[in-house]
């Protein structure tokens, strides 16, 4: 039976899929395609772990001493007994041999189908083998890590055979698109899915300017996020649409309602063709300013998309992104400093902005993005971004000399997120010069960079003079500009409501910031997702604002906004829907 559930629009278009349900903690596993020549063995994989599983089983219970507890015995047997499960085999076999998922997918995928059987049990001793299963399947998984896929890419999740666009299209058991449910996903664990293995994103949690939304929006990919309960509500395979527009899943739709979104889907297409177009029109307005529009990347290899939208640069790397999901190890100079240049080549001379390391908060370095963790009392207000990497010298000292060695290869901005205090500010400094003087005497090549400020934290921007005085450039990060002011957590669907970018108070300091430097002859830019909101491009360009960054795949639908604005006549417009009591009234006339 067709029904909905409502959740916030993220990431625009129209998904229409089979639901993978990826349990948060399962988000790491190895998601991959396998070619039909492999099936069995993959199959042969499981089989191979799992026999290895139940001879361990057995040999624990043989070993068990005589006076051990009988329950013991009895926790073993039921392990045994689940390793047995036909179920769970059958349903492992399904999945790589009439979807073709990889070992692994398929076994974590017919492990959830069976937990929540488990979860609905009315019996509690029952429903309690759940936590057995989910050991089994633990042990297995542990296991298959020593059995190696003759297909598994080294290190890339996700990377195996891709859906192709054709595959999109096919409409039988084995090529039909899929579309990813869970009740949460990290930002790092999000890159895993780069590869376009799914259609759509669908999440139980997450606010619009979440890291994940930010992520799936960068994958230009239908997203819903905050839809509540949807990973309860939806099953394994089902059919879901995913309305990234309309913030809306259909799950199980009637022949009616897919048809209706099918002609969505190609009408969707259409415009992306016809914004196509503008990719080699330049940037200006009908009264002749020049309009910058650079990118936003989170990988180096993001730059072919940055190009390829036609950005004069890129305005924010998020280099955090490089950091995440290691279990701990960061990369050292070296890697890092590959990576930076591997931007900086693949932007072929264009500028390229280096975010210095924005960790913490819904960014953790491993953990799933959450609220409280790490004995943390509120991570957003916590040890984050800048704070992160000033009580870490040495590990800064790391980026820093790997940023400046990068920027000998081409133009490089270096850009400091979340400063507040001018402490913080001297120490950053002292650490860059402190990073050049150690580049010296190693004698090692370093290039010039221009250095700017994230402005995104209130304090900031009611000190512009202070962060003027030492820096040659500010970006206005309004994710978390909004969240500071507002005192509402970006990440949290709960009072996603009352994230509003045009509320009053967001849109003075955001005024103030672009005017001032203005005024002094500074660059500036905003590289929060207003950016990229087509919603908001008249008033910042009326509020004289000349560079934005964000997404390529926003930049051809925000270029139109400039190519039909008259930036002469928008200032006077800006200024009253600043004075305004209610100025996203004022936006939509
Ligand atoms: C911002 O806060 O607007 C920003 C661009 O940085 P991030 O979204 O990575 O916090
Ligand atoms: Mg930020």
């Amino acid at each position: 039976m067709t029904f909905s559930v409502h959740g916030l629009a993220v990431s625009r278009g129209i998904a229409i899929g089979r639901a993978v349900l990826v349990a948060s903690s399962r988000a790491d596993v190895a998601h991959y395609f396998i070619d039909d020549a492999r099936t069995a063995d993959e199959i042969t994989r499981v089989r191979v772990s799992r026999n290895a599983v139940v001879e361990e089983i057995t040999r624990l219970q043989q070993d068990l001493p005589k006076d051990a507890p009988h329950e013991l015995g009895a926790l073993l047997d039921v392990h045994l007994m689940l390793l047995q499960d036909e179920q769970l085999i059958s349903g492992v076999k399904h999945w790589i041999t009439d979807r073709h998922y990889n070992a692994e997918w398929a076994l974590t995928t017919q492990y959830e189908i069976i937990a929540r059987q488990f979860d609905d049990m009315e019996d509690e001793y029952l429903r309690e083998r759940k936590a057995d299963l989910e050991q089994v399947v633990e042990r297995i998984l542990r296991h298959m890590k020593g059995v190696a896929s003759p297909v598994q890419p080294a290190g890339q999740a996700g990377a195996g055979r891709k859906l192709s666009e054709q595959d999109l299209l096919l409409d039988d058991t084995t090529d039909v698109p899929l579309v990813l449910v869970a009740h949460d996903i990290s930002p790092a664990d999000m890159l895993q899915f780069k590869q376009s293995l799914f259609a759509g994103f669908a999440t139980d949690v997450g606010g619009k300017t979440s890291h994940t939304a930010i992520v799936a929006r960068s994958m230009d990919i239908p997203a819903v996020v905050g839809a509540r309960s949807a990973s309860q509500l939806i099953k394994q395979d089902d059919w879901v649409i995913i309305d990234g527009d309309a913030g809306l899943l259909i799950v199980d739709p009637s022949p009616i309602i897919l048809a209706e979104y099918g002609f969505k889907q190609r009408q969707g297409e259409l415009e992306r063709q016809r914004l196509n177009r503008l990719k080699n029109t330049p940037s200006l307005t009908i009264d002749g300013q020049r309009v910058e529009l650079l990118a936003n990347i989170e990988m180096p290899e993001d730059t072919a998309g940055a190009v390829a939208a036609g950005a004069v640069g890129v305005g924010l790397f998020r280099s955090e992104f490089l950091f995440m999901g290691r279990t701990g190890k960061l990369p050292d100079e070296e890697e890092q400093y590959q990576a930076y240049r591997k931007a900086i080549e693949g932007m072929h001379g264009l500028p390229v902005t280096i975010r210095t390391v924005d960790i913490g908060s819904d960014k953790p370095l491993d953990k799933l993005a959450g609220r409280a963790q790490d004995g943390q009392l509120n991570p957003a207000l916590g040890l984050r971004a800048i704070r992160w990497s000033l009580a870490d010298p040495p590990m800064f000292l790391t980026q820093l000399r790997a940023i400046l060695r990068a920027a000998a290869h081409g133009q490089v901005n270096m850009l400091v997120p979340m400063l507040a205090h001018a402490s913080e500010i001297r120490q950053t400094m002292s650490l860059i010069d402190h990073a050049r003087v150690t580049l010296d005497n190693q004698g090692i090549p370093y290039g010039p960079v221009q250095l700017g400020a994230m402005i995104e934290i209130p304090a900031a921007a009611l000190t512009l003079k202070l962060f003027l005085k030492y820096f040659d450039f500010l970006s206005i990060g309004t994710n978390d500009l909004i969240q500071y002011t507002l005192a509402i957590d970006r990440a949290d669907e709960a009072v996603s409501h009352l994230y509003d970018p045009c509320h009053p108070a967001v849109l003075r300091l955001v005024a103030d910031t672009i005017a001032e430097c203005n005024a002094q002859g500074k660059g500036v830019s905003v590289c929060g997702e207003m950016a990229g909101d087509t919603a908001m491009t008249r008033l910042l360009l009326g509020l004289g604002l000349r560079s934005f960054s964000m997404h390529p795949s926003q930049i051809l639908a925000v270029k139109q906004q400039i190519l039909r604005a008259d930036a002469s006549k928008l200032q006077a417009w800006a200024d009253q829907v600043l004075a305004s009591e209610d100025p996203a009234t004022l936006l939509q006339a």
